[in-house]
């Protein structure tokens, strides 16, 4: 089948400019040398490469770049042979050039095919390393690369890619279609283009996949329809990119290795591990057998937020028994958007059964971690796991979902105390004990009594002062929550904690004036410190003066001596007198508090 000419009429035709070489030598000056970019294509097979056969659609080999040299939009002939490009280059047929791109770039690209050729149902986790062998050969003779891969695993070799490259610096796009290059009406152009001007022209240092006029990153996305040119979706994270008019890249949501190290990949891929889907009434002896040696890694497919049967202890059991074996298990939701979170008891039963949370991992990008960490030497089992719960390529939010990263929203605490409970307890603990005091304060002062039971669960001291001393009891007392204050009192809190200006939450409480939480505090022992009732008398009398009674009464609820002279020997009592206050000189009176 002859592949058809091809305007520039669609939306990435115009970030091309299809014009002639002596225009592109003016733009590009000379030869056009410096304005030249070199991607690297390394066709894998899949549907965008097929050709109809005897037994259905199947790729064809040595194909591709021919039929290609033939669409406008995609070779540019006319400069390749003004500017003597292959031999300049010294490169052969299978090397093409893009029409001169609207940032000016000349986008040469060398189309490599991997043998066989494969529909990607055929692929296997040794089809990943060949790739990834590719990548690192070839890493520092072009500037970007795309992989052409069938779409039905594109997401698991995507996620076992980005994986797979280690301190990754250069842009790596994998791309395909649902329908092959050749036919009329196709998606594999308007794909293939994309890629190729996004790994020739912006530095995203991710494995991505590009499809249907966006860019995501490779470990967050997940085939979603069989029938559709919008074939992925990247459910719990915006595209990296998007090639409308104009291709916008989301530069904040890039991820970035941040590290000194150089590119390299790592091949040794675990094949012990597997996907577990849950159901109702999945049987404890198909769970035992999923479960065997030599399987070392699981990920458990849950319901909802995370959740499994907690009337089911004969699946539990199974569970426990495996990660007490050293299987390690990482829990992800069958839905397709959400996190794995601790809000159902269903759910936390499984952290007890030493089951690690994924958050928002697909399984695709949960089983290629697995995969990968597990296959990683020298690692000991508290590491792996701790690695399997850290963000290791952005495959995993770690915070809730669209909550803004402030000490005054309860989510972020719940998420950070989350979390870190999650993690291996005995290397987190000393994280755990440094961040507990300030999320343990910022919980009190957002009355989240939810988010103060989370760090307790994980062992964090609520009695515990932040920098300047003040605990968490402190800061309730100040706000005046009497549930917050109680359940802290009840959770071993001591009433005779001191800031660093010496201030008990007692004192706090009389500042704020909540009566019943000085009521509580004074029930439970609590009373001033003699540095605290230094120049009380001055106060009293201040109060007094300005005819504060509620202020008067909080001190006389705290059980001081209200009838204390001021600095000269005036009492509170005449002082209100003096200044006509009835409300106060009635308070006085009601309470015999005339004289000392
Ligand atoms: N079966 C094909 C493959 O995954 C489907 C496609 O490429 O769209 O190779």
């Amino acid at each position: 089948m002859a592949a058809p000419e091809d305007g520039a009429g669609s939306a990435l035709g115009r970030a091309l400019s299809l014009v002639g070489p002596a225009a592109v030598l003016e733009v590009g000056g000379g030869c056009g040398a410096r304005a030249e970019v070199r991607v690297l294509v390394i066709n894998t097979g899949g549907t965008i490469g097929m050709v109809p056969q005897s037994q259905g659609l199947a790729p064809e080999a040595n194909k591709l770049a021919g039929a290609l040299k033939k669409i406008r939009s995609l070779h540019d002939k006319a400069y390749a042979k003004e500017t003597k490009l292959f031999s300049r280059l010294g490169l052969g047929g299978d090397t093409l050039v893009l029409p001169l791109s609207s940032q000016n770039k000349r986008i040469i690209y060398t189309i490599q095919e991997l043998s066989p050729l494969l529909d990607s149902s055929n692929m296997t986790p040794a089809d990943w390393g060949k790739i990834a062998r590719h990548l690192q050969a070839n890493y520092a003779k072009y500037d970007g690369f795309v992989i052409l891969h069938g779409t039905d695993t594109m997401a698991y070799t995507a996620s076992a890619l980005s994986f797979m490259c280690e301190n990754l610096g250069k842009t790596i796009v994998l791309t395909g279609a649902q329908v092959p290059i050749y036919e009329l009406r196709n998606d594999g152009r308007a794909n293939l283009l994309g890629a190729l001007l996004i790994a020739g022209q912006f530095v995203i240092p991710e494995v991505c996949l590009y499809f249907y006029n966006k860019l995501y990153r490779g470990n967050r996305v997940t085939k979603v329809d069989a029938e559709s040119f919008n074939a992925f979706s990247s459910p719990n994270l915006p595209p990296l990119a998007n090639t409308e008019v104009d291709i916008t890249i989301n530069w904040e949501t890039v991820w970035r290795a941040n590290t000194t190290k150089k590119f390299e990949v790592h091949t040794n891929m675990n094949s012990n591990v597997g996907l577990l889907r849950i159901f109702p009434g999945i049987t404890a002896a198909a769970v035992k057998a999923f479960l065997q040696s030599p399987m070392e890694g699981v990920v458990l497919e849950t319901y909802g937020s995370g959740n499994a049967p907690n009337n089911r202890p004969d699946l539990l059991d199974e569970l426990k028994k495996a990660t007490d074996n050293s299987v390690v298990i990482l829990n992800c939701t069958q839905c397709l958007r959400g996190t794995v979170s601790l809000v159902y008891a269903t759910g936390k039963t499984l952290m007890d059964a030493g089951v690690i949370p994924g958050a928002d991992m697909t399984p695709e990008a949960a089983l290629a971690k697995l995969s990968y960490v597990l296959g990683k030497p020298g690692l000991s089992l508290a590491e792996k796991r701790r690695m399997l719960s850290e963000n290791l390529r952005g495959e995993m939010t770690v915070v809730p979902i669209g909550s803004q990263i402030t000490l005054k929203d309860s989510k972020f605490i719940q998420g950070i105390a989350k979390y870190l409970y999650v993690s291996c307890k005995e290397e987190l603990a000393a994280v755990r004990d440094a961040l507990t005091p300030a999320l343990a304060c910022a919980a009190a002062k957002a009355s989240d009594l939810d988010a103060l039971k989370v760090l307790q669960n994980m062992g964090g001291n609520l009695s515990s002062g932040d920098y300047d001393g003040r605990s968490p009891l402190h800061v309730a007392s100040c706000e005046g929550n009497l549930e917050i204050v109680e359940h802290l009192l009840m959770s071993g809190a001591t009433v005779y904690a001191k800031d660093r200006f010496g201030a008990t939450p007692l004192l706090n409480a009389i500042k704020f004036r909540h009566k019943d939480v000085i009521c509580l505090l004074r029930k439970t022992g609590a009373h001033l410190s003699s540095q605290e009732l230094m120049n009380i008398g001055t106060e009293l009398c201040s109060l007094a003066s300005n005819g504060d009674t509620d202020g008067l009464r909080a001190w006389h609820l705290a059980g001081v001596d209200l009838t204390q002279p001021g600095y000269d020997g005036n009492t509170p009592y005449n002082i209100a007198k003096a200044a006509g206050h009835a409300e106060v000189i009635e308070f006085f009176q009601s309470n015999g508090l005339l004289s000392s």
